[in-house]
């Protein structure tokens, strides 16, 4: 082989930037990046020709070299946060975002990131106003609370509750409520870093009432119940409800907090679903604070909400930590929409995405399978495909063991293997997240959306050719 021959060959850097394409990445994105990429690919291909033993090879690196520039470049500036199609079946997904807003709220979004708005300026009086006052209202209309306010997450929410009101003190929580929710949560850990000491009562699956009197100290700062969202204890149980720690707290004069994790605000049963406790029954236990997720089964944006007695909602404003864990506009935006849905009961499951998925007749599910088949047939997929019963998940850490009758749309390719086919969906312009079952391909379509079934089309189309 001559390498010599194949070095002579390597174009010169600034030859390849007179080519027209590269001209026009240079308006796009600047001489000095456009140039970097190019160097580096020369490079790539310079060291082929050094390492290479096959001529085929090199050859290859020659041929493909404006492409890997092009690939370079076109992959750097593509934004690598994009939306995927969720075809898993699983609603509230936290791999993939948990829970959607709604076009009309998403327009709002849109106008007020290009705008100035009131976020903490108080219109009536023309003073300096406060951030969380926008939601309070609706907040606590909906929920009988006393006030409120919001921080990054229902983490941070737990987190701060407890670095203010149990600081250098005890909190007492049961032994069968030491929750790990996905990434790292964990009832322990959030209270070691609160600066609080967790007292454990109870059992892992009973706990009684005397339990909590009995560890009860001038050092007690605060009960802590936490909602077993994402697991439950069955046979021989027993806990105590925050109702029937109240009379203690009342005697004692130590507050009762409630993480309930993901924050419904409607009685699940009428969706068919197991009760889930509700927001407005936690307030009217007697609980002094709750707190609950923004983008769980409220159906909102990722937020921490805390709502409960103003004397305590007042502390936690006073808290460093409250400015280290401030929400954005874009999250008040989104979440006091959302709870100006919540205003109206009637026909909420049109307006909040998430109760929509819950709620909607097997039948509406069947249909946009068929759609979508009928789509498959029209635009000639090749391959087997049917639709078949499945089952679909809330997910997100609630209701564990609930499934919900769905369909899909169950797909076995003719040239690829099943694999290969997840892959090249996965990486699609659309990218597409299914589920690989007794080497099938599986979408389900409650979680898909009526918009997205051309969308799907097309990922086939670039993913079989
Ligand atoms: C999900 C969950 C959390 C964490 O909420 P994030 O909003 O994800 O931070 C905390 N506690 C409980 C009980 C939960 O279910």
């Amino acid at each position: 082989m001559d390498r010599n021959a194949f070095f002579r060959r390597i174009p010169k850097i600034d030859n390849i930037l007179e080519e027209e394409q590269i001209l026009s990445f240079i308006q796009d994105y600047g001489l000095s990046y456009v140039t970097d990429c190019v160097r580096l690919e020369v490079e790539n291909l310079r060291k082929c020709v050094r390492e290479e033993e096959e001529e085929s090879r090199i050859e290859q690196a020659f041929s493909s070299l404006y492409s890997r520039i092009t690939e370079r470049i076109e992959g750097d500036v593509k934004p690598k946060l994009r939306k995927v199609i969720n075809a898993t079946g699983t609603i509230l997904h936290t791999n993939l975002g948990r829970a959607l807003l709604s076009p009309k709220i998403g327009q709002e979004l849109a106008k007020m990131l290009s705008s100035y708005s009131n976020l903490e300026y108080d219109l009536e009086k023309g003073e300096r106003g406060e951030r969380y006052s926008h939601i309070k209202d609706s907040i606590c209309k909906i929920t009988g609370a006393e006030d409120a306010m919001v921080v990054n997450n229902n983490a941070s929410a737990v987190l701060l509750i407890l670095s203010t009101l149990a600081k250098g003190g005890e909190v007492v929580v049961s032994r069968g409520e030491l929750v790990e929710i996905g990434g790292k949560f964990r009832i322990p850990d959030v209270c070691a870093a609160s600066g609080a000491e967790m007292r454990e009562v109870g059992t892992t699956n009973k706990t009684h009432y005397r339990d909590y009197v009995e560890v009860v100290t001038e050092n007690t700062k605060a009960f802590l119940k936490v909602h077993t969202s994402n697991y439950k204890i069955c046979g021989f149980t027993e806990s105590v409800e925050a109702r029937e720690l109240k009379p203690l707290s009342l005697e004692t004069g130590i507050p009762i907090v409630e993480d309930l994790g993901s924050g419904v605000l409607l009685p699940l049963e009428k969706y068919g679903l197991p009760h889930e406790p509700t927001v407005q029954e936690a307030i009217e236990a007697g609980v002094d604070v709750v707190c609950f997720s923004g983008d769980k089964l409220l159906g909102g944006p990722q937020a921490g909400i805390i709502i409960g007695k103003k004397e305590y909602i007042d502390q936690m404003k006073k808290n460093p930590l409250t400015r280290a864990l401030r929400v954005d506009k874009l999250t008040i935006t989104a979440l006091e929409l959302c709870f100006l849905e919540y205003l109206k009961e009637e026909g909420i499951e049109e307006r909040i995405p998430v109760l929509r998925m819950l709620s909607e007749e097997q039948s509406v599910v069947k249909r946009r399978g068929e759609a979508l088949l009928h789509l498959f047939q029209k635009e000639s997929i090749p391959g087997e495909y049917s639709l078949q019963p499945s089952k679909a998940q809330v997910g997100g850490g609630s209701l564990p063991d609930t499934y919900m009758d769905s369909y899909a749309v169950v797909y076995h390719p003719e040239k690829l293997s099943v694999s290969q086919l997840e892959a090249r969906l996965r990486k699609g312009k659309t990218p597409i997240i299914g589920r690989i079952w007794e080497d099938d391909y599986w979408m389900d379509l409650r979680t898909i959306q009526e918009e997205e079934l051309n969308e799907i089309i097309e990922t086939f189309q670039e993913a079989l050719y």
